[in-house]
């Protein structure tokens, strides 16, 4: 559009065209305020009846709210004005009217469950605090970025539509290719490993991963983002380094740039990236500082999973990010490198927020034998994998790498207390639209 000025640009001793939403018409008798919303921010405008001419006023205030307008007029100084100036206008030009009936109330007055929120996300996206999430999302995929950039790595984007599971046979997501059995892609794991021995040695990969997860939870997805990471002669502590950077990285990129954003979602003031290094537990401390708490009803013993709830034990006790390192080796997938000491403890390691699970990584197997061993021992048929062991034939370095949850990273970041917070259409049990 042209000649627009943003209505935070828009300064006393100006004549602007404002463009943008009607967030709320205040009629006070002889005077009466309509407020222009935009991305930027919001403007008042003032029609004094008397004064100026009836059609203008009729148009200006008639006009049903979140109707698109567009208003010239001479900017002044007013303190008493929310941004502490206010247009008089010379015109006004109603340019896509609303439904009176709107499903969602932008202004926030009237609160929407999370359902109709999501039925209605471009509505819903009109609201400071949501819209808020949106900009910190970009800043956090932006800044993750330039963090990997720092680390030497090339973007890499790999296939979603796969012909074999990565972890196994459940979680997978048929679709139909051409009469043949294909999959959504649950992870890019092989294919960012195949990467790393390639000339490009250290890779990420930020995209779509898809899981038929059974249950609806408040922190899985179906259509999830992944922030993926791999380097050829990195071994899991090396790995650990660069998620800690990656993840720092993130935090600061808000906190400098979204400072807006945070009082929008009220966290200007506790809001901080992580001090200090993260914690690295092995799993067996992380069993015994959970069992010392005597919080769950059976204790844990080597080999079981953690729980949500004994995530959540021992998330309380570390109080920050942390590793746990050092897994049974069989709780951890194929591709998951042992200790060459003792093959019963895996390289593999996970990253935690204190509520949750935010990164899986580890040293991966680059020994064709093991490697192939390792997928008969899961039960997997490493013929289907041909095209990924083959490539372990030809000269493969060791590598190490991790995966991210770009949602969990987000949603732990600001609070939300549920994940499709985080995304704009989410995927679940339930929702396959919008
Ligand atoms: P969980 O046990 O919490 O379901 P996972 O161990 O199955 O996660 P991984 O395969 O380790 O998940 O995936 C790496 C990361 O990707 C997880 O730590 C998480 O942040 C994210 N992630 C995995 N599955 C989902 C999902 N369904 N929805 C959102 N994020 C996910
Ligand atoms: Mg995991």
């Amino acid at each position: 559009m042209e000649n627009r000025t943003y209505t935070t640009d828009a300064a006393p001793g100006d004549t602007v065209t404002v463009a943008g939403w009607v967030h709320e018409i205040r009629d006070l008798g002889g005077i009466a305020f309509l407020i222009l919303r935009d991305t930027t921010g919001k403007i008042q405008v003032k029609f004094e009846k008397d004064e100026m001419d009836d059609d203008l006023v009729e148009t200006g205030l008639n006009v049903q709210r979140e109707s698109v307008i567009s208003v010239t007029g001479d900017v002044e100084e007013e303190p008493r004005a929310p941004t502490g100036v206010e247009v008089t206008p010379e015109s006004v030009d109603v340019i896509s009217e609303a439904d009176p009936e709107l499903p969602l109330d932008p202004s926030g007055k009237v609160d929407a469950e999370l359902p109709t929120r999501l039925d209605n996300r471009t509505l819903d996206l009109r609201k400071d605090e949501v819209k808020a999430i949106f900009e910190i999302r970009a800043e956090v995929l932006r800044s993750v970025r330039e963090a990997f950039r720092d680390l030497n790595c090339t973007e890499i984007n790999t296939p979603k539509i796969v012909a074999t599971g990565t972890e196994g046979g459940t979680e997978l997501f048929p679709i139909t290719y051409f009469g043949q059995e294909a999959f959504m892609n649950q992870s890019p794991q092989l294919f960012k490993q195949l990467m790393v021995g390639s000339g490009l040695e250290r890779v990420f990969e930020i995209g779509p991963i898809f899981r038929a997860e059974e249950h609806n939870t408040p922190r899985h997805l179906n259509e999830a983002t992944s922030i993926d990471f791999e380097s050829a002669f990195y071994d899991h502590t090396e790995a650990m380094d660069a998620c800690e950077h990656v993840v720092r990285s993130a935090y600061e990129g808000v906190a400098e740039n979204c400072q807006d954003e945070l009082e929008a979602l009220g966290l200007e003031d506790e809001f901080a990236a992580p001090e200090g290094d993260f914690p690295r537990l092995t799993y067996e401390d992380a069993l015994n500082r959970i069992n010392a708490t005597g919080e769950l009803d059976e204790p844990l013993v080597w080999g079981d999973d953690l729980s949500t709830e004994a995530e959540h034990v021992l998330g309380q006790e570390v109080g920050e990010h942390y590793f746990i390192t050092d897994w049974p080796s069989e709780i951890k997938p194929f591709y998951i490198k042992d200790h060459d000491d003792d093959e019963e403890v895996s390289t593999g390691f996970d990253m935690m927020h204190p509520s949750m699970e935010l990164v899986s990584g580890g040293q991966r197997e680059h020994r064709f034998d093991h490697l192939v061993e390792g997928f008969e021992q899961q039960g997997l048929d490493p013929e289907a994998f041909e095209y990924y062991t083959k490539m372990f034939k030809y000269g493969m370095p060791p590598h190490a790498g991790w995966g991210l949850g770009g949602e969990r990273l987000i949603m732990t970041m600001l609070g939300l207390e549920n994940i499709r917070e985080a995304v704009l259409f989410p995927r679940d049990r339930q929702r396959l639209s919008p």
